[in-house]
């Protein structure tokens, strides 16, 4: 069996293969970026539908002989921007037809969580979930997620991409701020808000906007975000662990590119004697092998029936949350060597 994997539900549209054992075959993408300026539904929009059939061309040269394996297809149908989601709906409804095979629907949210889940053996673990649109603490125990924690307001991605915007930086904004804080000097003050295991950053924002506007250093600023705006992320996870007494420490989406969270986090865990575990990069930010991983799970672990293409809803759900609290099957465990196109 081999899974074509579609991921369209915001500035990245990836394609993948992958086997039944979650191995994956090939893998391309690309990625709306600006130089100014953040996302405009409808420029997502043109972006996908010019880059698709390139897209398609390169996986299918890639995939040689496997394109005539593919058995199933995989989309990210919810939750996303409506522009792009449906960009890859119709992509996926023609090909189901084409090819005459059947779709499984997957949550985006849900597949970052299992490009962590499956690349360790821990049944109890703390997942920090945190991209553009999200930012969410799940606990990982006996089989359930449960949600934790959650900003109030803006996610923590959000955030970083709106800061650059105003320092006239363009999207993604994340690794813009990275690379400035490495220049940075001075700590500034910031507010810090941390409620129980859930974190605010809607006020922080309006007080990076007011140093903004005094005129200070763009570095000095890049470095207090991200001390300040990770440590309260970091401290909500650290509650959430010793609640749960998790052993592992996952982080996922596509803030977790950033090698300072990446190195607070792996102060945290040495401090609790955990483990920190963060995927290999190019399955962080968003992709469609984590798509393909979800679809497998759900199939192979959930049980769930793939839908026939006379199936295939006709919309997308641009707002479908991930419940609070729900049973989730794990049947695969893959190691990192899987994620890499094409190296096993
Ligand atoms: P995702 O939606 O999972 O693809 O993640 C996209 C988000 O990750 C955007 O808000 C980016 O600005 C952010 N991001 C990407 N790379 C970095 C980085 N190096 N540091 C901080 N944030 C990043
Ligand atoms: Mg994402």
């Amino acid at each position: 069996m081999v899974i074509l994997a579609v991921e369209s539900t915001a500035h990245t549209l990836s394609i993948a293969l992958l086997d039944e054992t979650g191995r994956v075959l090939v893998e391309e993408r690309d990625q709306l970026t600006t130089s100014e300026g953040g996302l405009i539904p409808i420029k997502i929009q043109e972006h996908h539908l010019s880059v698709l059939p390139h897209l398609l061309k390169r996986v299918r040269e890639k995939a040689g002989r496997a394109w005539h394996d593919i058995s199933r297809i995989a989309l990210s149908t919810a939750p996303g921007i409506g522009h792009a989601l449906r960009v890859g709906l119709i992509t996926t409804v023609h090909l189901a037809n084409r090819l005459h095979i059947p779709l499984i629907p997957v949550h985006h949210g849900l597949a970052h969580l299992t490009s962590g889940l499956l690349l360790t053996e821990s049944r109890n673990a703390v997942l920090v979930y945190t991209s553009g649109a999200n930012t969410q603490l799940y606990t990982y125990y006996d089989d359930w997620l449960s949600l934790v924690g959650e900003t109030l307001d803006m996610s923590l991605g959000n955030m970083l991409d709106s800061i650059a915007r105003l320092l006239g930086l363009g999207f993604p904004g994340g690794p813009q701020l990275e690379r400035l804080a490495r220049e940075g000097k001075t700590l500034l003050e910031l507010p810090y808000t941390v409620k129980g295991m859930d974190i605010a950053y809607g006020g922080f924002y309006t007080a990076v906007k007011r140093l903004i506007e005094a005129g200070r250093p763009a570095a000095d600023i890049a470095l207090s975000v991200q001390e300040y705006a990770f440590a309260m992320l970091l401290e909500a996870a650290e509650r959430a662990m010793a609640l749960y007494d998790a052993d592992t420490l996952i982080l996922i989406g596509g803030v977790a590119l950033n090698e300072r969270f990446a190195r607070m986090a792996g102060m945290l865990t040495a401090s609790r004697n955990a483990r920190l575990l963060i995927p290999p990069r190019h399955v962080l930010g968003d992709n469609a092998i984590m798509i393909g991983l979800e679809a497998l799970r759900r199939e192979t672990c959930e049980g769930f029936t793939p839908l026939p293409p006379a199936r295939i809803p006709a919309e997308v759900q641009p707002y479908a949350r991930i419940p609070t609290r729900m049973h989730y099957a794990r049947c695969l465990t893959l190691n990192r060597e899987h994620l890499t196109p094409g190296k096993v």
